[in-house]
């Protein structure tokens, strides 16, 4: 009988693109199937023919709607994946979200690079399309947490609380005797709506994240965020606020809903400019009315200041919007989506200021943003960077170091050996020594595309 192999085939040495592969007698499925985003040597592997034949998959288990864990389905299904699509129902409600919206920068992407001729490939392809997305979402079994269920004849799944976003979860997979537990995106013990990760069951094998691996997150400071938007109301500017459409939309608008209530900013109007934002809120406001989210007051969702943006018109009006005003738009690290134009339109004034609130992958022009980038390229020409760059790390839904070594010290019984996948190489390495020297245990960092014994 041939052991049991987990077989890492993304998010090593990045944070995007996870994809892990647990393969034996009892079967063969994939916990996450994420896109790899960043820079083009990542994106470049969306587009390698996969080293497992997706008709041969079982099943897929999906931690979180976020794109770098979902993003990939569909890709999947093309090439011949039929299996199910096992993830919470929450999950099951923002991939869909996510994926459609992917879809459509695909062919936007597709389009562009033959407009311009800027491609390697000819005509330039989506990897998807709409029609893929939707046979995908027919796929999605919705799964209910701390429930085994069997995915495969040998293999069956535990989802538990993950603390991340919306329907976020943990994977135990269990498999031909032996037990892995993937972390999937990890969130922090206090998240504003969310409850805590769950407390990780005794397993042999753990698959850990490590996107702050590195550092420790500073104390909140509301001040950041207060004081970034007053200064630019009184000088008469544009506060923009490039956010991930699902959770940090919903906890950006919450933190200004609150500094106004509290009177410590001005009373600005807030668009919100993203149709895949503006699902997802639906999302958590239903979450919130079923009492599935922890937040007592369901009516914080019908914030009197924010209005919604729904066409393409009334996005390109707030290109240059005559009074101040907050615009928050996806993506988070502006690869995509509406918030591009924005910030063609507000880097050049030195009146405006971009608020980061969230991870900026290398490769990103909000990495580039954060790192004080004095031009930006977008849409093929270089626009000068005049306005304020502020960064306010409050809004973090990823557990730091010490945090992932709590949560993983919860465990009763050490794990033969921890993987340490989910982030740029110094973050992984530092959490794998911080294991080590804290908790004594085996971690280590895989590299891509190596395949490892469970058992
Ligand atoms: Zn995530």
């Amino acid at each position: 009988m041939p052991s049991p192999t987990l077989t890492f085939l993304g998010a090593v040495g990045t944070v995007t693109g996870s994809r892990f592969l647990v393969e034996g007698d009892g079967g063969r499925i994939l916990v996450d199937a994420g896109l790899f985003q960043g820079i083009g040597e990542l994106r470049r592997r969306n587009w390698m023919p996969p080293p497992v034949d997706p008709a041969a998959l079982d099943a897929v288990v999906l931690t979180h709607a976020h794109l770098d864990h979902s993003g990939y389905l569909p890709r999947l299904v093309r090439d011949g994946f039929t299996g199910s699509i096992y993830c919470t129902e929450a999950t099951a409600e923002l991939a869909s979200i996510v994926l459609e919206d992917s879809a459509h920068l695909q062919a936007e992407d597709a389009g562009y690079a033959n407009k311009t001729g800027y491609s390697s490939h000819r005509p330039a392809l989506p990897l998807y399309d709409a029609g893929d997305v939707e046979k995908t979402v027919r796929l999605f079994r919705p799964t209910d947490l701390l429930t085994r269920v069997a995915v495969a004849p040998g293999v069956s799944i535990t989802l538990r609380p993950a603390g991340h976003i919306l329907g976020s979860s943990t994977a135990e997979v269990e498999i031909d005797g032996t037990r892995a537990l993937f972390s999937g995106d990890l969130g922090r013990p206090r998240h504003p709506l969310l409850p805590p990760p769950a407390v990780p069951p005794a397993v042999d094998t753990v698959v850990v994240e490590s996107t702050y691996g590195d550092r420790e997150h500073p104390r909140p400071d509301d001040e950041l965020l207060a004081s970034a938007v007053t200064r630019t109301a009184a000088r008469g500017g544009t506060v923009l606020i490039p956010a991930f459409a699902v959770d940090r939309t919903e906890l950006v608008l919450l933190e200004l809903h609150r500094l106004m209530a509290a009177g410590r900013i001005p009373h600005l109007t807030v668009y919100v400019d993203s149709p895949m934002a503006l699902a997802s809120l639906d999302v958590y406001r239903k979450a919130l009315a079923a009492k599935d989210l922890t937040h007592r007051e369901a009516s914080l969702f019908d914030l009197p200041e924010v209005q919604a943006v729904r066409d393409a018109a009334g996005s390109e009006r707030l290109n240059r919007p005559t009074v101040p005003c907050i615009v928050v738009s996806a993506s988070g690290m502006a690869t995509g989506g509406r918030v591009v134009h924005h910030l063609r339109h507000q880097l050049p004034d030195p009146r405006n200021t971009v608020v980061l609130t969230g991870y900026q992958a290398v490769g990103t022009r909000g990495r580039q943003l954060l790192n004080g980038a004095r031009q930006v390229k977008m849409h093929g020409r270089y626009v000068p960077v005049h306005a304020d760059v502020v960064q306010i790390p409050d809004f973090s839904v990823h557990a730091d170091g010490p945090e992932i070594v709590r949560w993983l010290g919860r465990m009763p019984s050490p794990p033969r050996t921890v993987y340490v996948v989910h982030g740029e190489p110094a973050s992984s390495a530092a959490l794998a020594d911080r294991i080590h020297h804290e908790l004594g245990w085996n971690a280590v960092v895989p590299s891509f595309g190596e395949r490892v014994r469970l058992d």
